[in-house]
């Protein structure tokens, strides 16, 4: 049994449910966990802001644009599909049902003036709640069986709303309901994102959160497979805007899919995958728009031979110098200087030393100039901005010879502001101006990747 997670850009309108359809059709038995429709969710929390504002009627305004495309998604479902539009009356009563729930909260928000976190989660979950049971409805009337199941039933989490925890024993059990349906031969269709709090209330598991209600299901049921179905053929070896000819990366170890997620790969949070991965279920990641492509797979397995598996890339990021000659021999230095990344919440990703000096690097720029002038306490202070981390990713770097070798020969003509290697096995990275990181990326994509 397989689970199958489509993500909003999967869901954005009639066609492509149409090839969710024939997509599920062809990986019976699974579960299916689906996201809500592209935008939907940003729409949902822009509309309580705005009733938080005052702003009710702009506020309605977007619940009627909500309720205007799921409508002509249905409208369109029924007309490429050849159905009759009354097999769909409970679907377009559940959009009534769901706008009407959404307009009280926007009009309950508008009059007390306050938005909880509690009542924000109810909202952003609609997306989920309306897309889940529409996809369902559209299943059965293209003559596929298929069953709405509301993931409250299944996910029970804590109640911290906006980033609930899923209580991974009880899924155990009522995930019961998922593998029942399954073995009666229908397809459950859930919605991602949300749960049920112990007291009944919605939840949610954080922004980006179906990924992890599919891989939490899939752990759950101990599924064969999860299947992560998006719009790009899985994670590449690298950014196809500026090395057109990067490909999809065959298999990758969950590690080196986390390094990779660091530097934007968008395609998915490994952190949302973990359960599965811990599971040893492989995880595939897919494109609904080229089902045939077989994307690329998530594994928890470490490849014994050195593998380069991407060249990944981030601009924009800052380096802080502070030279000290109290750092020469003198311990604690280096833990006074973080403190003060820590008391400004600023994660710091590259740290290179020298015996009087040490550089780091930071991608946020809030709160810099609190950050230089706490820092100045321990040393002179120097700030480099337009600096971009270049980074080889793959694994055995420790192991393997001659990687430092290629990389500084493909870089020969740019300037390298720092290097850090060697705190995992999984990256060499470098710092690099701005300016040089496209020319760097397609360089060393180059020497690594061209037959
Ligand atoms: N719809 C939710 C979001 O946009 C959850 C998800 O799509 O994973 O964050
Ligand atoms: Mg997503």
């Amino acid at each position: 049994m397989r689970v199958l997670k489509f993500g909003g850009t999967s869901m954005g309108d009639a066609d492509s449910w149409r090839k969710i359809i024939s997509i599920v059709k062809e990986r019976t038995p699974c579960v299916l966990v689906v996201s809500a429709t592209s935008g939907t969710t940003n729409l949902l929390i822009e509309a309580a802001e705005l009733a938080e504002k005052g702003n009710y009627k702009r506020a309605l305004e977007l619940a009627g644009s909500i309720k205007e495309r799921h409508n002509s998604l249905l409208r369109q479902f029924t007309e490429k599909e050849g159905c009759d539009s009354k097999q769909l009356r409970s679907a377009y009563d559940h959009i009534d049902l769901l706008i009407e729930e959404l307009e009280r909260y926007l009009n309950g928000i508008g009059t007390l003036g306050e938005l909880t976190p509690r009542t924000l989660d109810r909202i952003s979950s609609i997306g989920e709640r309306l897309s889940s049971k529409l996809l369902a409805e559209c299943f059965n009337a293209a003559g596929f069986v298929a069953v709405h199941i509301d993931s409250g039933e299944v996910i029970k989490t804590d109640d911290a709303f906006g980033q609930a925890t899923p209580d991974r024993q009880q899924l155990k059990t009522t995930t019961g309901k998922l593998t029942n349906e399954v073995q009666s031969g229908r397809v459950p269709v859930m919605g991602g994102f949300y749960g049920n709090a112990p007291d009944g209330n919605i939840t949610t598991l954080g922004r980006g959160g179906s990924d992890f209600t599919a891989s939490l299901v899939a752990e759950a049921i101990g599924a064969d497979a999860l299947e992560i179905w998006t719009d790009v053929s899985g994670m590449y070896t690298c950014d196809p805007r500026v090395v057109p000819d990067a490909t999809s990366i065959p298999e990758i170890n969950f590690h080196e899919a986390a390094e990779l997620a660091y530097f934007g790969a968008r395609v998915l949070h490994p952190a949302t995958i973990q359960p599965a991965v811990d599971a040893d279920i492989p995880v595939q990641v897919k494109n609904t728009f080229q089902p045939d492509h077989p994307g690329t797979t998530i594994t928890s397995e470490l490849k014994e031979e050195q593998n380069i598996k991407a060249i990944a890339f981030k601009r924009d990021i800052t380096l802080i110098t502070i030279t000290s000659s109290r750092m020469l021999m003198a311990y604690g230095f280096l833990a006074r200087v973080f403190t003060v990344f820590e008391q400004l919440k600023l994660p710091v990703d590259l740290v290179t030393t020298s015996e009087v000096s040490v550089t780091m690097s930071i991608d946020r720029t809030d709160g810099l100039d609190e950050l230089k002038e706490r820092l100045k306490e321990y040393g002179e202070v120097s700030v480099e901005h337009r600096q971009a981390l270049l980074c080889v990713v793959g694994n055995n770097f420790l192991k393997s010879r001659g990687i430092a070798n290629r990389v500084f020969g493909a870089l020969a003509d740019i300037p390298v502001r720092m290097i850090s290697q060697g705190s995992s096995d999984m990256n060499l990275s470098l710092v690099i101006s701005n300016d040089k990181v496209e020319d760097g990326a397609r360089q060393l994509h180059r020497e690594f990747f061209s037959e």
